[in-house]
């Protein structure tokens, strides 16, 4: 009983266990894996970060004005989706230039898609790949 009420008396004087989320943001871990970065200078285009991503949330899609980069003979343009993208960190550890072509950052992802015409432009890029 004594026990009981030091115990409870000890904690009305405490620091509260929770923190006021929304106001106060949880602080993110130094490994927190965020959104996908692209550094397009360093960009080799070997695709292989496409190729390792399962749920294909990154594509290089053909255009006709490819990036002025002078590495980039490939004539393709990097996309890459964050409301597709799983943040397995798979891109990044196919990559041959991590932290310099592809890194992920400490951003933080976007929850939910409040605009339709974001999975009809994606889809569009697919159409472009495949074709
Ligand atoms: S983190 Fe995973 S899902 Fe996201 S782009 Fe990279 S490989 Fe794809
Ligand atoms: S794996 Fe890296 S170097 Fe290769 S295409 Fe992707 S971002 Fe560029």
């Amino acid at each position: 009983m004594l026990t009981s009420f030091l115990k409870a008396l000890t904690n009305l004087f405490a620091k509260p266990q929770t923190i006021d989320y929304p106001v106060t943001l949880i602080e993110k871990d130094k490994d927190y894996r965020g959104l996908i970065e692209y550094g397009e200078e360093e960009c080799i285009y070997c695709l292989k970060c496409e190729k390792a991503c399962p749920p294909g949330a990154i594509l290089f899609v053909p255009v006709e004005n490819p990036p002025k980069n002078e590495k980039n003979k490939s004539g393709l343009k990097y996309h890459y989706n964050p409301h597709l993208c799983i943040y397995c960190h798979e891109c990044v550890r196919a990559c041959p230039k991590p932290d310099e072509a592809l890194w992920q950052s400490n951003k933080k992802p976007p929850i939910g898609i409040k605009d339709d015409r974001v999975n009809d432009s994606w889809f569009e890029l697919e159409r472009l790949k495949r074709d």
